[in-house]
């Protein structure tokens, strides 16, 4: 008699929040605006470069790869 332990979600645990490297201000942030080239700007180095990286404050440039992302969908 087999059951599946494989089956156990590895998903459920494990989730907890880890500090990203902010690549402008270079410190750890529990959250930061992150690109999908690994660029990442905490919150307030945004709030600085806010006119540098958006012009409307729905999405900002990424520095690195020039792709849009968006705010508050993360
Ligand atoms: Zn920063
Ligand atoms: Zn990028």
């Amino acid at each position: 008699m087999e059951e599946k332990i494989k089956q156990r979600s590895r998903a459920g645990w494990g989730r907890a929040k880890q500090p990203v490297l902010c690549h402008c201000c270079v410190k750890e942030f529990i959250f930061c605006w992150t690109c999908r080239c690994g660029f990442a700007m905490c919150q307030a180095c945004m709030n600085e470069n806010l006119w540098g990286v958006t012009c409307n404050n729905i999405i900002w440039q990424c520095p690195d790869c020039g792709e849009w992302n968006g705010f508050g969908n993360q």
